[in-house]
């Protein structure tokens, strides 16, 4: 299958390949986020992929086990991607066994992106319930990083229970960088859905 090679915004070089053919990737970091939910970064081990939006996924494929489309939760400067996967049965169990140095198959960005550029000037309310956040995750920093920002952000978050709420350290880095980024005062443990609170 012939490829094409595009400079992308970011500067990056892309290499448009066959999509139905999975890349090899690289896992660069693995975190731990709670309960069966593990966040790994990856990077291409040859060529990169097209640049993944907000609300877009990928298929992220264990050779030898299986593949499962995943929602891109980050996408770092340097083109790494993140993605945070909860273990339900055979192919999201062996993505979060992956470790550092393995190689994964990815190929995609598929799926129809948000958009984010509409927030601007706008009251926006984000809501996620726990796993859920993953791929808002993108779309949050996007928004965050506009030059076109929205007037204010209000993000509400549900977990089953304080141990599995995502991201910790974003949560506190929005509530940095936004300064109307609203969160209940009791935050983290405030009882209830995040419907109820809304
Ligand atoms: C567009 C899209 C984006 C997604 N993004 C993410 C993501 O960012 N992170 C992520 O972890 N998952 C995500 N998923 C879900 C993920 O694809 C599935 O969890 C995965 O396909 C399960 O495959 P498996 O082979 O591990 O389990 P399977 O063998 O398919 O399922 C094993 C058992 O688990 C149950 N099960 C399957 N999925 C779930 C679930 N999500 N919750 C509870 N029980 C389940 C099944 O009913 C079955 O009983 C996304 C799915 C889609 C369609």
């Amino acid at each position: 299958m012939a490829s094409r090679v595009d400079l992308l915004s970011s500067g990056r070089a892309a290499t448009h390949t066959d999509p139905m053919e999975p890349q090899p990737h690289r896992v660069i970091s693995r975190v731990v986020e709670g309960p069966k939910v593990v966040s790994l970064r990856i990077v291409p081990v040859a060529g990169a992929l097209p640049v993944s939006e907000p609300g877009q996924f990928m298929m992220l494929w264990v050779f030898g086990v299986g593949e499962v489309p995943i929602s891109v939760s980050n996408v770092a400067v340097d083109g790494s991607l993140e993605f945070t996967v909860q273990a339900v049965g055979a192919t999201s169990t062996a993505i979060t066994e992956a470790q550092i140095g393995d190689v994964l198959g990815l190929r995609g960005p598929f799926g129809t992106s948000w958009p984010v550029s509409q927030a601007a000037g706008r009251n926006i309310v984000i809501m996620a319930g726990g796993l859920g956040l993953a791929p808002l995750r993108l779309a949050i920093d996007a928004i965050l990083k506009s030059k076109s920002p929205p007037t204010s952000i209000t993000l509400l978050v549900g977990a089953r229970s304080p141990t599995s709420l995502l991201f910790r350290a974003d949560l506190a880095r929005w509530a940095t960088l936004a300064p109307s980024c609203t969160r209940p005062s009791t935050w983290p443990t405030a009882p209830g859905t995040a419907p109820s609170v809304w």
